[in-house]
């Protein structure tokens, strides 16, 4: 990353922080430009190039692609999938299909040529041509299957790099025929051979009227990627992903390629994979994509990826279809997993369920030795930070309810910042806690104190990942008496509420004894009768107070795990509505 004049170069993505040092600029007031263009990131987080390039460009700076070659290609570790395959018998390991990913600089075709590919597959016309997109996909070339991985090429296939579990057993460079080698293909090239992956360029655009293939040839020469035409190895194919022109060539060219390449796994192996995509769906649980790269996928397997785990429920293909078991190179969206991983963790496949808590508990151990060394602010230790030096200034975010009430907070809190500590108000606004605010606070490091107002669903869930410490108050001397405890280290333990797990109300049936019951969905943790519950409906609270009965299939049940069904009912509040959300929690003394 380095700054000349206005022109700024920067890499694929960009932590906040540093971004925020290369334009000399503070991170919040950074973040806040960030937000104002839609993008919620952390100070710690990363921000893609295009995104960086749009907020730079507020600031008067010209972003251009960084290339770091070297840098990519002194890396040469072999990925661990890769490993598993390599101690397997030889007799065992039998072909696969070649998993590609399309790499190149941006507007060049990546997402077309993808798009292209996926609608001239005769398969997936046959299904109506309505494919699920899951991060990945299939085709049939021949009578021979070829994976193409969907994700957002670029970042996708770095992270993966970076995890020591890239994928990828060719990628297609695209090139636009019009425009040619670009920062980004130096970069993708780079990337490719620090992989040892074969590369197939598709020149792009050739029906552009200024396309200028001999050129572009000639500039991927001087890359090292000499076109079999002028007797060298890379296999350059003209297409335009705009005209599905030359899209068999270049099917065939991946299997041609394929057949020179070693793409082999044990089906009745060891099972291990990446995972290609993941998210929380609201109706049914986390939602990931795992590409298997060796051994046989079942419903029932016991899975890890990363600190997630869980039994799969169920197993889908690209095109929705419900399947029971998935072999090597086969991308499968699966549900069970307990949470959501992250993209290219790897994952495998264990003998139970136990084991698979053993292994993320250490893991888990791990990422919380790593993440104390980055303590977060809490009032509780507010006073103990002041003795040992690490703190010596205390941000704050108010939120009140009007702007009648901020003005005397502000004032009562400024009046509180003095002697060894200072008291700095880093940001005040009307209104309820909301993820931003919760961005805003975590970036700072500030505490987050609310007048008047509440924290919706979302912003308490994301309080509790990020460690923000969020303080309600009604009256503002109990809030100016806590934080003066605060600094004087006399703040009693808190009561925290600690989150069991949340449901969704699928249903609402009538009963005898309670009235009116929830049928709901576990969708993350677990429920217990004797806790506490809140619902909400949308961002209002509704209720909040005893679970009264928990029932599974009719028997009253003590606790109900995640993705199973249970009728829930409470015993002084009947108006229960579908859709709303249950969080089931407990109170504990920090
Ligand atoms: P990406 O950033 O690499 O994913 O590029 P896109 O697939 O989004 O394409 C960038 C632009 O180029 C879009 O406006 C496409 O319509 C256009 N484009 C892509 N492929 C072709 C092609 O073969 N011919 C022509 N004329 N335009 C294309």
């Amino acid at each position: 990353m380095s700054s000349n004049g206005n022109k700024i170069e920067l890499p694929g993505s960009i932590v906040v922080r540093d971004l925020a040092q290369i334009i000399e600029k503070s991170p919040i007031d950074l973040i806040k430009k960030l937000m104002s263009n839609g993008v919620m990131a952390t100070i710690n987080q990363s921000v893609d190039f295009d995104t960086a390039a749009i907020v730079v460009a507020e600031y008067g700076f010209e972003a251009i692609p960084e290339v770091i070659v070297e840098e990519v290609i002194e890396t040469g570790e072999v990925p661990l999938w890769r490993q598993v395959i390599a101690d397997e018998n030889e007799s065992d390991l039998k072909t696969r299909p070649p998993v590609v990913t399309i790499l190149g600089h941006v507007d060049h075709g990546k997402t077309s040529l993808l798009d292209a590919i996926r609608e001239t597959d005769v398969a997936t016309g046959e299904a109506g041509g309505i494919t699920q997109h899951i991060g990945a996909y299939q085709v049939e070339m021949k009578g021979r299957l070829i994976t193409f991985l969907d994700t957002p090429g670029h970042a996708a296939f770095t992270q993966m790099r970076a995890r020591g579990a890239q994928g990828a057993d060719i990628v297609i460079l695209v090139v636009a025929a019009d425009d040619g080698v670009m920062p980004q293909t130096k970069e993708a090239i780079a990337h490719a051979k620090a992989a040892r992956v074969p590369i197939i360029v598709a020149l792009n655009k050739i029906d552009k009227a200024n396309a200028n293939p001999e050129l572009v040839k000639k500039q991927l020469a001087e890359q090292e990627l000499v076109p079999d035409e002028w007797e060298g190895d890379t296999m350059v194919v003209p297409v335009s992903a705009k005209n599905k022109q030359g899209i068999d060539d270049l099917l065939e060219g991946i299997l041609l390629v394929a057949d020179n390449t070693d793409i082999r796994a044990n089906p009745q192996g060891e099972v291990i994979g990446t995972v290609i995509e993941a998210e929380l769906d609201k109706s049914k649980g986390v939602m990931a994509t795992l590409l298997i790269q060796s051994g046989t996928l079942e419903i029932g397997n016991v899975v890890v990826a990363g600190t997630a785990h869980g039994k799969l429920r169920a197993l889908t293909d690209y095109k929705g279809n419900p399947i029971k078991k998935a072999g090597p190179s086969m991308p499968v969206a699966v549900m069970g997993l307990n949470e959501v991983p992250s993209a290219g963790d790897v994952f495998r496949v264990v003998e139970s369920e136990k084991e698979a808590r053993v292994i993320v508990s250490e893991r888990a151990d791990e990422a919380k030795a790593q993440s104390q060394t980055k303590r977060k602010t809490t009032l509780e230790d507010l006073f103990e930070n002041v003795q040992l030096g690490e703190t010596k200034e205390l941000n704050l975010i108010v939120k009140a309810d009007v702007q009648g009430s901020l003005e005397p907070i502000v004032s009562e809190l400024n009046k509180l910042g003095q002697g060894e500590i200072t008291i700095k108000i880093i940001y005040t606004e009307t209104g309820n806690i909301s993820d931003n605010d919760i961005m805003l606070a975590s970036a700072s490091n500030a505490i987050l104190i609310g007048f008047n107002v509440q924290a919706d669903v979302s912003a308490r869930r994301l309080a509790e990942k990020e460690g923000v410490d969020i303080r309600l108050y009604e009256i503002i001397y109990r809030m100016t008496e806590d934080i003066e405890k605060a600094l004087k280290g006399m703040l009693d333990p808190v009561v925290k509420e600690k989150i069991l797990g949340r449901a969704q109300v699928l249903a609402v049936f009538s009963a005898s004894k309670f009235g009116r019951v929830a049928g709901c969905k576990v969708t993350d943790g677990e429920l217990r009768r004797n806790a506490k519950a809140k619902l909400y409906r949308g961002t209002d609270l509704v209720y909040e107070g005893d679970m009264g009965s928990l029932r599974h299939e009719k028997e009253d049940v003590k606790e109900i795990r995640q993705g199973f069904e249970c009728g829930v009912g409470f015993k002084s509040f009947k108006d229960i509505q579908v859709g709303d959300q249950l969080i089931c929690y407990v109170l504990e003394e920090s």
